[in-house]
């Protein structure tokens, strides 16, 4: 037996699943972060820069309304709230010279913005830097506008403040990050349990039935989705495989014992001839029987090879235009004799054209078997009516007789092999005709149904496409 290879460290689905959750999802929550953080800084930066422009619009009218000293007062006062080391202040002159400032101590090397200067004196707006100093932790932005009378206004403020503000908001994220990471990796794992739920039962389901429990089934949730779906189709799965297998049980004790018949009677026949001093008409009866009985056993073991023959060619039609009229034709003169052996009203009726796709081999054996049970089940004086007809683009054959009849509790079990109505043992038979008939009506693309009331008669009805050129 051939054993599927196995991957040595196959990750399972369900930790795939946590991963790529996880991942996902911390990628998300990055991403989110991101976006959100840079925002943010931008609105913090924003902010800072149109404070300070407001400061020098502020102080230009300062200047202009109150003079210098108020000038210097406020650089001082301002400076002094916001504290010396965070802001600067400086008033510059049109040649680049410093007139007054804060406390510049903090920001050692500033230079002077003569560049910056000449283009203020062109008229040009406010220009607005981001300066790094070696001795400082934040960078500054610093502002440089025109003011009244000539004077040019230099304000540097420190990042220190927006920057700490951001600092704790990247503290936040890199200590709720493993926390987000943690629980998403949880959740998926939880996700991933419950969506393989339903596969980890069709696999136990799967394991008790290769350990020999066919009855085993697996739960259906009702929900329709895809869980659900496998499951249902893995449960009409089973219930196929299980009506197979007690078929083909069935059919193993059946072939048993409808063998084992005909060798006990071929058996006791000999041994009882042997038993006695034969003669050679003795020889001549056991000969005749055992012929007899072999010719029985060859004719089941034939007729089982070419049901099985049948099914399995289903689907493969021969493209062959059959003449179902000639036929009906053929098979009623055939059994003529034997209807009128036992008086039958015997009469068939054919609507022509009747030209339907198959093999007319397997269509001459359907009609014998299925006139051959009507005569055989029908009494003496009785009668049996065989019909053929078109409806709409089918064409029907329908055998009618005046015999025994079907009991209702069997009309469902006789077209399965080797079944027998208990009314019907006083005939010879096999129990296998209508299995072959119903094998050839399905490989013409047909249809076969019975109506019958015991010790009335029955009828049977086959239905075939009509052939379409
Ligand atoms: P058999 O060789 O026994 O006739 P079939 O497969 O042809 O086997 O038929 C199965 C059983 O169906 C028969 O044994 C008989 O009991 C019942 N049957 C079939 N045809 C008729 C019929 N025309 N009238 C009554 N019973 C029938």
């Amino acid at each position: 037996m051939s054993s599927r290879p196995k991957t040595k460290y196959a990750v399972p689905v369900a930790i795939r699943l946590t991963l790529w959750y996880a991942g996902i999802f911390t990628i998300s929550s990055l991403l989110a972060f991101s976006i959100f953080y840079f925002s943010i800084a931008k609105i913090i930066y924003d902010r800072t820069d149109e404070d300070m422009l407001e400061d020098v619009q502020e102080l230009s009218v300062l200047l202009e309304e109150e003079g210098y000293r108020a000038l210097k007062r406020e650089f001082k006062e301002e400076a002094e709230s916001d504290g010396a080391d965070e802001i600067f202040f400086r008033l510059i002159g049109r040649d680049g010279t410093t007139r007054f400032s804060t406390d510049l101590t903090g920001w050692p090397n500033l230079a002077s913005p003569e560049k910056i200067v000449s283009s203020l004196a062109k008229g040009e707006p406010p220009a607005i830097e981001t300066t790094n100093f070696p001795n400082r932790e934040y960078a500054t932005r610093i502002v440089t506008g025109n003011l009244v009378d000539d004077h040019i206004l230099q304000i540097g403020q420190s990042f220190k403040e927006d920057d700490e503000f951001l600092e704790i908001f990247r503290s936040i994220f890199s200590v709720t990050l493993p926390i987000i990471m943690v629980i998403a990796g949880l959740f998926g794992w939880f996700m991933a349990r419950k969506a393989l739920q339903g596969v980890r039962e069709v696999t136990a389901a799967a394991i008790d039935i290769s350990e020999g429990d066919l009855s085993r089934r697996v739960h259906e949730t009702g929900r329709g989705d895809e869980i659900d779906l496998l499951a249902n189709t893995f449960n009409t799965m089973l219930d196929r495989i299980q009506t197979l297998i007690t078929s083909m049980q069935d059919m193993t004790d059946n072939i048993a014992h409808d063998l084992r018949n005909p060798l006990t009677r071929i058996r006791g026949i000999a041994e009882t001839s042997l038993l006695n001093t034969p003669s050679a008409d003795d020889f001549k009866f056991v000969i005749g029987n055992t012929i007899e009985e072999c010719d029985r056993l060859l004719h089941m073991i034939n007729t089982m090879l070419d049901i099985t023959e049948t099914e399995s060619g289903t689907g493969s039609l021969p493209a062959d235009p059959i003449d179902l009229c000639a036929i009906v034709d053929d098979a009623c003169d055939l059994f003529q004799p034997l209807a009128e052996d036992k008086n039958i009203n015997f009469s068939c009726s054919c609507e022509k054209p009747a030209i339907v796709q198959g093999n007319k081999q397997q269509l001459q054996r359907m009609l014998g078997n299925l006139i051959d049970n009507a005569l055989k089940y029908t009494g003496e004086n009785g009668k049996v009516k065989v019909r053929l007809f078109h409806q709409e683009a089918m064409i029907v054959l329908d055998i009618a007789d005046s015999g025994i009849g079907i009991d209702k509790n069997d009309i469902d079990s006789i077209f399965k092999r080797f079944y027998r109505c208990d009314a019907s043992r006083t005939k010879t038979g096999s129990g296998l005709g209508l299995s072959l008939v119903q094998a050839i009506v399905k490989a013409h693309k047909g249809e076969i149904g019975v109506t019958s009331e015991s010790k009335k008669g029955s009828n049977f009805r086959v239905t075939l496409p009509a052939y379409n050129k």
